[in-house]
């Protein structure tokens, strides 16, 4: 039966195809598909994982047994055998065995996949003792999978056709190219990046808001995605026909035969759409007026300079670092990783400038090395960014010498992310000047740089006059300063309604901060996703900005709003925006 889910459209187009269900899992849990070698790997993997809790158990058994009855209540023993026989039970088994076999999950998706599949048997059991074990099973696989967290991963993902190939043939598909689209829960960043390699068609999650990072892995992969779609990895089933309308925030299960010809009619419209932007590729970003706009890529990876170059960015405006540091079990980068990496960004861009942000980990980008203290009470205000790098002198001061280092091989901009005290600018500062005395002492080659600062926390807007002073370029990081000047958390689909780039306020720090370092002279862009968003390009230019940094997909469709504009008329416009008591009204005036 045909129904179909909301949530919050986060990038764009139509994806139709066979739903691959990400269960969610309190224990955090790597998501890739394995070899078709590493099947047997992967099953030991979980069975030396099941036999470690199975030994816990029959440990406890025994305390359980030398106590008396008054220690050690029924209840207890009775518990103990639940669980031991739930871990045998065979259903349990023989379906992680399954996704290993036949679908190439690695052992611990297997193993939440399974889980997710039987705990909704519970659910629909009227017998509510039964309906209770599901909290049991959960522990028990919880168990499991921690008792695994400490054995090494078979790692390497497959590539596309593998895993394809692997789930028509189980599911006796003629076609081996279905198309898989991911639904979860929530899907980490990093388990987004283990993705990238273009293994879904497209992903929808239960949380999260518009530029929540995973939305905003999702949209530089290019490929319709929808978020806070709440309860959508409960509905949907294991393989059940999807279409993502990306643009619409629309999930569509099991459509009927009109409704899938109406969408492949839809997605093929907009493949011709993309397809006459191309023609601007080398097309210079001038406005009617004769003004230069630069068009720079956000990326994650090194890779991402390819797609970069390709969408005909002249640089790249943001590299988020910290996508190095993510879902490596809390093993650092150290440095010569680290400059191999961003040498690779370097030498991928052939001479255009590349700006590297030092890490931003925390809030929405957790280091993934699950130990306890990783858990702040309010990740989005706590030990983030800038404030980690300076919590950790010596980790900060390898990632700058890897800049600083790999600036040899081209233009570099380093950028601070989250700076607020001026206290916090002297640190960095002092530690760069470090970072350089002491390759110099080493007569370790290093490169000129410029050094930037990010303008999203509001303080830092409100106090732009020390920023100026101290940097050599600015950006704006709309995402967050949204988030922090409506305090409304970007990862929240809860409030998602809420988080509004056209707030008055937001307007009015993004126009100020614009002016102000056009006054003095001060190079400015903005890389928050507002820069990517076609709506927003006009005002954009309006408020005085000439430096655009997003996802390469977007560069063309922006470039296309600058050609057909005039700056001179949308001058006055924009401020008549900016006094607005409503400016969403008032931009489409
Ligand atoms: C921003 O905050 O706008 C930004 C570009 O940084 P990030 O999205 O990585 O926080
Ligand atoms: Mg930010």
């Amino acid at each position: 039966m045909t129904f179909s889910i909301h949530g919050l459209a986060v990038a764009r187009g139509i994806a139709i195809g066979r739903a691959v269900l990400v269960a969610s899992s309190r224990v955090d849990v790597a998501h890739y598909f394995i070899e078709p070698s590493q099947i047997e790997r992967e099953i030991e993997r979980v069975k030396r994982g099941r036999d470690a809790v199975v030994d816990e158990l029959h440990r406890l058994q025994q305390t359980i047994t030398q106590m008396g009855p008054k220690d050690a209540p029924h209840e207890l023993r009775a518990l103990l055998d639940v669980h031991l026989m739930l871990l045998q039970d065979e259903e349990m088994v023989g379906g992680v065995k399954h996704w290993i076999r036949d679908r190439l999950y690695n052992a611990e998706w297997a193993l939440t996949t399974q889980l997710e599949m039987v705990a909704r048997q519970f659910d629909e059991m009227e017998d509510a003792y039964l309906r209770e074990r599901k909290a049991d099973l959960e522990q028990i696989t919880e168990k499991v999978l921690r008792a695994m967290k400490g054995q090494a991963s078979t790692g390497l993902p497959v590539g596309i056709a593998t895993a394809r190939k692997a789930y028509s043939a189980e599911l006796q598909l003629e076609d081996t190219d279905t198309p898989l689209v991911l639904i979860a829960h929530e899907i980490s960043p990093s388990d987004m990046l283990q993705f990238k390699q273009g293994l879904f068609a497209g992903f929808v999650t239960d949380v999260g808001g518009k530029t929540s990072h995973t939305a905003i892995v999702a949209r530089s992969m290019d490929i319709p995605a929808v978020v806070g779609a709440r309860t959508a990895s409960q509905l949907v089933r294991q393989d059940d026909w999807v279409i993502i309308d990306g643009d619409a925030g629309v999930v569509i299960v099991d459509p009927s035969p009109i409704i899938l010809a109406e969408y492949q009619y839809k997605q093929r419209q907009l493949e011709i759409e993309r397809g006459s932007l191309a023609r601007l590729l080398k097309t210079p970003a001038v406005t009617l007026d004769g003004e230069k706009v630069e068009l720079l890529a956000n990326i994650e990876m090194p890779e991402d300079a390819l797609s970069a170059m390709r969408a005909g960015a002249v640089g790249v405006g943001l590299f988020r670092s910290e996508f190095l540091f993510m879902g490596r079990q809390g093993h650092l980068p150290d440095e010569q990783e680290q400059y191999l990496a961003y040498r690779r960004a370097i030498e991928g861009m052939a001479g255009l400038p590349v700006t590297i942000r030092t890490v931003d980990i925390g809030a929405d980008k957790p280091m993934d090395n699950g130990l306890p203290e990783d858990k702040h009470l309010n990740p989005a205000l706590g030990l983030r960014a800038i404030r980690w790098s300076l919590a950790d002198p010596s980790m900060f001061l390898t990632q700058l010498r890897a800049i600083l280092r790999a600036a040899v091989h081209g233009r570099v901009k380093m950028m601070i992310p989250m700076l607020a005290h001026l206290s916090e600018i002297r640190q960095t500062l002092a530690l760069v000047e470090q970072a350089r005395a002491e390759l110099a002492r080493e007569g370790v080659a290093f490169g000129p740089i410029e050094l930037g600062a990010m303008i999203e926390i509001p303080a830092a807007a409100l106090t732009l006059r020390t920023f100026l002073r101290h940097f050599d370029f600015l950006s704006l990081g709309t995402n967050d300063l949204i988030q922090y000047t409506l305090a409304i958390d970007r990862a929240d689909e809860s409030v998602a309604h809420l988080y509004d780039p056209l707030h008055p306020a937001v307007l009015r720090l993004v126009a100020d901060t614009i002016a102000e370092c056009r006054a003095h002279g001060k190079e400015v862009s903005v890389c928050g996703e507002m820069a990517g968003d076609v709506s927003m390009t006009r005002l954009l230019l309006g408020l005085g900005l000439r430096c655009f940094s997003m996802h390469p997909a977007q560069i063309l469709a922006v470039k296309q709003q600058v050609l057909r504009a005039d700056t001179s008329r949308l001058q006055p416009w924009a401020q008549s925006v900016l006094e607005a008591e409503d400016p969403l009204a008032a931009l489409g005036s």
